[in-house]
């Protein structure tokens, strides 16, 4: 643009001057072509003078000789050579060519030239001519050649005639007029008996002073103009001859300029505007590069500036040109105005984006990024014992806040939960954020499990005392997880959910701070994923309960059956219980499973004895279910519902779950027993129950763990813990079951030490009620694949 700028400024320069030239060219012909005549005129005066001095040098010579004794002398010898040689000398020194002297009655008496009748009649003119008042002193024709003329008469003493002398107007003439005035000479002669004219010299070209010659002349002519041979040509004629004397020739003498050279402006004119216009060209091409920098450079300050709040910077300020007065300082202004506007904007969407607006925390966004942060700068640092915790808590009871006092309540709260944890919590670089909903987190940036269980438990106590809040006493408390990177996770987005799930197991458990534990969790998207679909699996049958047989060891006899559980996943296929049984316990989801055993069992139970099968159905029960204080209940409404008597049913507890809470499992298995359930011990010797407490417990039942029992012929102790079990539990009044028999030669080893029931593959497998039956109709035809020693089994 300020390329265009500048061409533009400097092409309406040269225009402007352009006109100025040609304004001032017209103006100057005007002036020149006006004062012309002038200087014509002037011109012929000049020659008029330069022709008098000449005139004058030549009379002035030819007194001098005529006032000269010697040549008085000479004319006096009578010698006409003499007198011709003397006329030579004389005239030769004049530079006349022409020397004659004259009687007094105007005779030739000698001349220089062998003709001299011309002469003669020449001094006979110019004699009339001075005895009228004139000069005897002429420009005539001689021979065809304009010359000078002059006439002295010789006294010697008394008058002895007349010297005349002849001089030619030469070339010198011209060049010498051409030099005083700058105008051109053209001398123009006609022979008497012509009308013709013929250039003499010319200080002209050839043609242009033939032209002339060619031209009609007119005495007493003013100045005009002609053209001549291209050029055009202001004239004024002079005529040298007095025109009166016809038949002597004529002279003229005509003064001439080039109108062109006249007109034009001179060249130290010309010269001085080409450098005023090489100046001002060169200032105004200067000042026009400044000017439009002036003008473009700010401007293409802004457009950069504008570039980079395109691409989204709006932290660097726009200064360039804000402090000027004019448009572009206004506009730089406003540029500013707007990126700082767009900086606002941009803060607030990035509050808005990672703040909490309810509590003013970090958000969740923010948490994560914060985490990130930390763990980077954690592992940037080397240091071997850097940990970064997080410490999640979800708020109880926050839905019925809500409910019950109100959504504005449940804000309030919240802002005030938000406060109190900050004060409680934060050390300098802690961070406080809320995750969304009731679910809070606190980021400890250099802190391993000792500084998180210490800060979850300062929040516990925390939320020891109420919060009030417009009259309301709230009691608020929640659960609390916490996980640690590197041991528990290691990146950021593991590490959180592994706290959450911490948090989910404490808020499951009630209890207090839960560290993340792996026992607790196959990740917890997998786990809400996995839930539903176990959840999906009970309502849609995919669940399958099987029946394995226990069997009295003295006598063969099929006394009872285990009830182990199947899932038919649609993808996975048939899985075990340990693939779903533990998180199922974990999500507290047993519960409803544990139901739906009792159900399924309640039905085999009823097929089983429809076929002439009365015998008690083992059901597993999990620690979850012990601490179920509505266990009971729930099982006698279900009786009911089957109509299934409750010693159609041996629960079947582990150790393990009895110890988790000793004091409310016996509470719960002191119901049930009332209710007249049997109880078993399950995985008898893997636990620490101590005798003492067993003794109190109602149950009637010892499963030796089947790892013992499976080990029992390898191993002496795996023997010895056998035996004394059956012994400790034949002391307490027990029965005893060996599950895990997968051969003759532990049934047999079995029944030597007295235990009362055998369970095992070498029995039977878990199978479906059905193939149950069928199992047992070749059980007791001795089918079965290895009879015990021919015993017959009584039913
Ligand atoms: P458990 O209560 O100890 O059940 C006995 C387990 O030993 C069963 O495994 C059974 O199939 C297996 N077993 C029986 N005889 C032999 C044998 O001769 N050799 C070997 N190696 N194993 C034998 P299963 O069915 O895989 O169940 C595993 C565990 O899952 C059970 O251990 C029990 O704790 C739990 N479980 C199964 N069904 C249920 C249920 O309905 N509810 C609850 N809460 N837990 C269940
Ligand atoms: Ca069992
Ligand atoms: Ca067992």
């Amino acid at each position: 643009m300020g390329a265009r700028l500048i061409a533009l400024f400097l092409g309406l320069l040269l225009v402007v001057q352009l006109a100025g030239l040609a304004a001032l060219q017209a103006s100057f012909a005007r002036h020149a072509r006006s004062v012309l005549p002038e200087r014509l005129h002037t011109g012929s005066r000049v020659l008029q003078g330069l022709l008098d001095r000449q005139a004058q040098a030549l009379q002035d010579g030819a007194r001098l000789v005529a006032a000269d004794p010697a040549f008085h002398e000479q004319l006096r010898s009578d010698d006409a050579a003499i007198i011709a040689a003397a006329l030579n000398q004389h005239g030769t020194r004049l530079g006349a060519t022409e020397a004659a002297l004259v009687t007094p009655d105007f005779q030739l008496r000698a001349s220089r030239q062998p003709d001299g009748t011309e002469l003669a009649a020449l001094a006979g003119r110019l004699a009339a001519a001075a005895a009228t008042g004139g000069r005897a002193c002429q420009v005539a024709l001689l021979g065809g050649r304009a010359h000078h003329v002059v006439l002295v008469p010789i006294k010697a003493p008394q008058p002895a005639g007349w010297l005349l002398m002849g001089k030619p107007l030469d070339g010198g003439l011209a060049r010498e007029m051409q030099s005083l005035s700058a105008l051109q000479l053209t001398l123009l002669t006609q022979g008497p008996d012509s009308d013709a004219w013929l250039p003499a010299h010319s200080t002209l070209a050839p043609a242009q002073a033939q032209t002339l010659a060619r031209h009609a002349w007119r005495a007493g002519q003013a100045p005009a103009t002609l053209g001549a041979a291209g050029a055009e040509l202001a004239v004024q004629p002079l005529w040298l001859t007095t025109p009166d004397s016809p038949g002597a020739g004529a002279v003229l003498a005509v003064l001439s300029l080039p109108l062109d050279d006249a007109l034009r402006l001179p060249r130290d004119v010309q010269m001085a505007l080409l450098a005023i216009s090489v100046v001002g060209f060169a200032a105004f091409g200067l000042l026009g590069v400044l000017c439009v920098r002036r003008v473009t450079t700010p401007l293409g300050r802004l457009a950069a500036a504008a570039d980079r709040l395109g691409a989204g910077d709006v932290a660097t300020p726009v200064t360039d040109g804000v402090h000027r007065d004019d448009e572009l300082g206004h506009l730089a202004r406003a540029f500013e105005q707007m990126r700082v506007g767009v900086e606002h904007k941009q803060k607030e969407i990035v509050k808005l984006a990672y703040w909490d607006a309810l509590t003013g925390l970090p958000n969740r966004v923010q948490f994560r990024e914060a985490l990130r942060e930390a763990i980077r700068a954690a592992g940037d640092s080397g240091a071997p014992r850097t940990t970064v915790s997080v410490v999640m808590i979800d708020l109880d009871r926050f839905k019925q806040v809500n409910d019950v006092l109100g959504y504005r309540f449940g804000d309030l709260l919240l802002a005030r939960i938000a406060e109190r944890l900050s004060q409680h919590t934060v050390r300098g670089a802690d961070l406080v954020a809320r995750l969304g909903g009731d679910e809070f987190a606190v980021l400890l940036r250099d802190g391993g499990i000792d500084v998180a269980r210490s800060v979850a438990q300062r929040i516990e106590r925390a939320f020891d005392t109420p919060l009030t809040l417009e009259d309301h006493a709230i009691d608020m408390g929640g659960g609390i997880g916490f996980a640690c990177w590197p041991q528990h996770a290691f990146d950021a987005d593991t590490l959180l959910s592994r706290a959450e799930v911490a948090m989910h197991v404490a808020k499951r458990r009630g209890s207090g701070p839960q560290p993340y534990d792996p026992a607790l969790d196959a990740s917890s998207a997998q786990t809400l994923s996995l839930l539903s679909e176990l959840r999906h699996a009970v309502d849609t049958g995919e669940l399958r309960l099987l029946l394995q047989p226990k069997l009295a060891l003295d006598s063969g006899d099929v006394v009872g059956a285990e009830t182990l559980v199947r899932w038919q996943h649609p993808q996975r296929g048939l899985l075990a219980p340990p693939q779903f049984i533990p998180f199922a316990e974990q999500t507290g989801f047993i519960r409803s499973l544990t139901l739906w055993v009792f159900e399924e069992a309640a039905r085999h139970w009823g097929t089983l004895e429809s076929a002439g099968m009365r015998m008690p159905l083992s059901v597993n029960l999990s620690t979850r279910d012990l601490l179920d204080p509505e266990l009971p209940q729930k099982l006698d409404a279900l009786l009911v519902r089957h109509r299934v008597p409750a010693e159609a049913f041996c629960l079947e507890v582990t150790e393990s779950a009895i110890m988790e809470d000793p004091q409310r499992a016996q509470a719960t298995l002191d119901r049930l027993s009332a209710l007249g359930f049997k109880l078993s011990i399950d995985d008898f010797g893997t636990g620490y129950s101590s005798l003492a407490h067993l003794k109190r417990l109602p149950v009637d039942e010892l499963k030796i763990d089947k790892r013992f029992v499976l080990g029992m012929q390898a191993d002496a102790d795996d023997a010895k813990v056998v035996r004394s079990t059956i012994d400790l539990a034949h002391n307490l009044g027990l029965s005893v079951v060996a599950e895990g028999v997968e051969n003759a030669a532990v049934w047999e080893r079995l029944r030597e030490l007295n235990c009362d029931q055998a369970q095992g593959f070498h029995l039977g497998r878990p199978m479906a009620a059905g193939e149950f039956l069928q199992w047992n109709a070749r059980w007791v035809t001795r089918l079965r694949p290895d009879v015990p020693r021919g015993q017959v089994v009584l039913h």
